[in-house]
């Protein structure tokens, strides 16, 4: 269940996108190899860094990235924030990774249960401090999924998929930089969604689906 070595993956972000779904399956069935992870790939200061995906996350300290994909020092470059809200500093990291590290795949990883969402869903009159900051980029996500269904659990599952989609797109067409290299193919940017009990990562089919085909320049 390797399937691809981080070359391949770092070189073509279908093998990446595979890499990852291997690595989580391997995790969530209690089969994790840890790979790269001794002492002395932790100390290589020669190891430099090809990280074939970047993760948008969640900071939830219950969705450990590394650990549930199964992958190890140097594969993954990653940003979370609550709710994997993004700003400009979040999006200089992003394009960073794309234009400077040369990384092909970008994964929105949402989870269930995300605090962040639940708390937009109940729309705060003021949430304090930078929080509003939060509440108000995940709004539309939760409007949506208030507006389709009446049960309290599967609002928040939807809203939390609905974000992840609100993110996804959002990536897509930013300008200039990833909109220009998703539209050509060389960068696939698609959804995720942790489910911390099963610690199985569903890919979002849609995502995945409206993908432009994958040019290889190599
Ligand atoms: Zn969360």
């Amino acid at each position: 269940m390797y399937f691809a070595d981080r070359d391949t993956a770092y070189a073509d972000p279908y093998y990446g996108l595979k890499k990852l779904i291997y690595g989580n399956k391997r995790f969530s069935e209690n089969k994790s190899i840890n790979p790269r992870q001794t002492e002395q790939d932790l100390k290589n200061a020669e190891l430099g860094q090809k990280p074939f995906a970047v993760i948008i996350g969640c900071a939830d300290s219950r969705v450990p990235n590394e650990i549930i994909f199964d992958q190890g020092v140097g594969d993954l470059f990653i940003t979370r924030t609550a709710g994997q809200v993004m700003a400009e500093a979040s999006f200089g990291t992003i394009e960073y990774a794309a234009a400077a590290l040369n990384t092909k795949l970008i994964v929105v990883l949402g989870h269930q249960s995300c605090g962040a969402v639940d708390a937009a869903m109940k729309l705060p009159e003021n949430p304090p401090g930078h929080i509003v900051t939060l509440i108000n980029a995940i709004k539309p996500a939760s409007l949506k999924a208030k507006q389709s269904t009446n049960s309290d659990e599967t609002k928040l599952e939807l809203a939390v998929r609905e974000n992840v989609l609100v993110q996804v797109e959002m990536l897509r067409n930013l300008e200039p930089l990833l909109s220009r290299k998703f539209d050509s193919g060389e960068l696939l940017i698609v959804g995720a969604v942790y489910n911390m009990q099963s610690g199985k990562v569903e890919f979002i089919e849609e995502t995945i689906t409206s993908l432009p085909k994958f040019r290889n320049s190599n």
